[in-house]
């Protein structure tokens, strides 16, 4: 068993989404089962983020925001999947985006947004991403199943930085075992309070759902796929020679 985690650059466009599926199809021959856990594409949240604060603040140009999202993922899919398997994907990855310019409307009519709502717009990037990825393989002939991670993960209701109910979490992962599915898509970031209220677990934390799926499962491991070599010696953004480290324990790590 293996859970691994893909995050924004790496399923950034439909060529890096290509490459993530011949890593995972090659991790399968090893595992009976495998738990993919995924951000949504590089820079969406940031935008869903941009264009909740601009409806509030009663600009217009969040439709512009909204628009360039949907083309993304619209275009992602039809680069990724064969012309007669994409009908059905573009039908929900339209409907994510029309549910997302409700809410955006509702927004910018009461000049209003709540971490709740916010919570609630930013799930969209993973929900997409990751039902793309999983419809792919889907075509692919895997015996491959989404699910829901709001269903899964149970948090308080803490907006934007939600805390983890282990014991009613860990029971619900642990049904997955009981199927027959090979692998499993799962959004990484966002879990649900009490009545299924959208949360997430505070930014980069995708990271964290994969941790809590390996748990949950008592994977053999957990891999964290990014697109640098490993844990380096500085932020390689800000620190021009940073190098990558070897060998570290988890203490250093920490
Ligand atoms: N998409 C979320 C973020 O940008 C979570 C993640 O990527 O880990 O913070
Ligand atoms: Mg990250």
């Amino acid at each position: 068993m293996l859970v691994m985690k893909f995050g924004g650059t790496s399923v950034g466009s439909a060529a890096t989404i290509k490459q993530v599926k011949e890593i995972v199809k090659n991790a399968m021959k090893n595992n009976s089962r495998v738990f993919l856990v995924v951000s949504a594409m590089s820079g969406t949240t940031d935008m869903l983020i941009d264009c909740g604060k601009r409806a509030s603040s009663g600009d217009e140009s969040f439709r512009e925001i909204l628009k360039t999202i949907e083309e993304r993922h619209l275009e992602t899919v039809k680069e990724l999947l064969p012309v007669q398997n994409q009908s059905h994907v573009l039908s929900f990855t339209k409907t994510y985006c029309n549910e997302l310019e409700e809410i955006m409307n509702g927004i910018f009519m009461l000049g209003e947004l709540s971490a709740r709502t916010l919570d609630r717009i930013m799930s969209y990037g993973e929900l997409m991403s990751s039902r793309i990825i999983s419809a792919s393989f889907v075509v692919d002939g895997l015996n491959c199943v989404w699910k829901d991670s709001r269903e899964i993960i149970k948090t308080n209701d803490n907006f934007g930085n939600a805390s983890v109910d282990f014991q009613t979490t860990y029971r619900n992962v642990g049904r997955f075992l009981s199927e027959d599915h090979t692998l499993f898509v799962l959004p990484g970031f966002i879990a649900s309070a009490n009545d299924h209220i959208t949360t997430t677990l505070g930014r980069g934390g995708s990271d964290y759902t994969a941790a809590i799926i390996a748990g949950g499962v008592e994977s053999d491991s957990l891999e964290i796929w990014t697109d640098v070599s490993g844990m380096m010696t500085a932020d390689p953004r800000w620190v021009a020679n940073a190098r990558p480290i070897p060998m570290i324990s988890y203490k250093e790590a920490m």
